[in-house]
């Protein structure tokens, strides 16, 4: 391998630009070229390049974002568009390709696989820890840390007003973020995806709650009813309750990388350019167990599961 190119791809997330450096990092030891290539599968369409070295990285590691950019491309979602890619990738003889995105990426990246024949490693770079494979995807510590954060501000005043409020968090069809920020912020219920929730229930002990005390319900954006719906159901089935929306929003997305995530960059980054030494290709580096773990891009982009000690930790800390 004498030529890496690296893109980003999909919603940023924390942690992005430690992967970046990681990279750039270990090709420089094994004196490889790499080249950045701006706004994902835009860019690798497009030829937009820059040149990557260590040194220009270094102090990034704690920025959140990414500084190759990111986009979604309509583009690649054709034949048309990643034959293309290939061809750039071919005219800049750039010998193998690390992308670091979430599940669209990976669904880009193996329909990539029917036509590429250079090698090609993904890294797993999400909030929203949707991604069979690894324990945990970059930036998701960061977005939990984020919401975190936000709630126990929102605790303060709920509990000042007696109110009810409805918190939705990111995640997408993922109820990762709820789950973890949920749990550790003390919240009265947590609504995800991935579990069917008995609302009628939820609904009564929200209209019989003491209203002595604050009632908090995390609700994660891919949830079937939504915060909007839920808070509308509890003000028909209760119109005295004081109730309040909070959508933490985008915040999750950025913000400086907490050490997990800058950890998990320099891993997985490292490992990319390993594997890529080794002769792997079309693997997403993950970990599992604390150890590196590869798995094929058929694999990553199954539906994701919650475990069942997860979802018994609901059921034993709702109110
Ligand atoms: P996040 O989950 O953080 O938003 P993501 O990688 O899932 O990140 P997407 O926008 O879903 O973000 O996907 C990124 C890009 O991957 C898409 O804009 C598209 O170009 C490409 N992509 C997604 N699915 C396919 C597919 N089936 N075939 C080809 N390309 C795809």
């Amino acid at each position: 391998i004498k030529h890496i190119a690296v893109f980003t791809s999909g919603g940023d997330s924390p942690g992005m630009n430690a992967a970046l450096y990681a990279i750039a990092k270990a090709a420089e030891k094994n004196s490889i070229k790499l080249t950045g290539i701006k706004k994902g599968y835009e860019g690798l369409i497009d030829g937009d390049f820059i040149n990557l070295e260590a040194h220009q990285l270094q102090k990034l590691t704690q920025k959140g974002g990414t500084i190759l950019k990111t986009a979604r491309s309509k583009r690649f979602m054709e034949l048309e568009g990643r034959k293309k890619a290939l061809k750039t990738l071919k005219e800049n003889n750039i010998d193998a390709l690390i992308a670091i995105g979430g599940d669209g990426t990976f669904r880009g990246l193996l329909a990539f696989s029917e036509i590429c024949d250079i090698p090609v490693i993904g890294i797993p770079g999400t909030i929203d820890n949707d991604i069979c494979g690894t324990d945990f995807t970059l930036g998701f510590d960061s977005a939990v840390n984020t919401a975190i954060e936000n709630i126990d501000k929102i605790r303060d005043t709920a509990e000042s007003h007696n109110r009810v409020f409805i918190v939705e968090v990111m995640g997408r069809d993922s109820g990762y973020i709820a789950i973890y920020s949920g749990l550790v912020v003390g919240a009265d219920a947590i609504l995800i995806p991935e579990s069917a929730q008995d609302y009628i229930q939820l609904l009564n002990k929200i209209k019989n709650y003491e209203s002595e005390e604050a009632f908090i319900v995390v609700v994660s954006e891919g949830d079937e009813l939504g915060a909007e719906l839920v808070a509308t159901k509890i003000k028909e089935m209760n119109s005295d309750v004081e109730l309040r929306i909070t959508r933490i929003g985008h915040v999750q997305r950025g913000g400086n990388p907490t050490a997990l995530d800058r950890m998990l960059g320099i891993r997985f980054g490292v490992a990319a350019v390993e594997a890529l030494i080794q002769s792997k290709k079309n693997v997403m580096v993950g970990i599992v167990k604390n150890q590196l773990h590869f798995t094929p891009f058929e694999e990553v982009i199954k539906q994701h599961q919650i475990n069942n000690e997860l979802k018994q930790l609901l059921v034993l800390f709702e109110k």
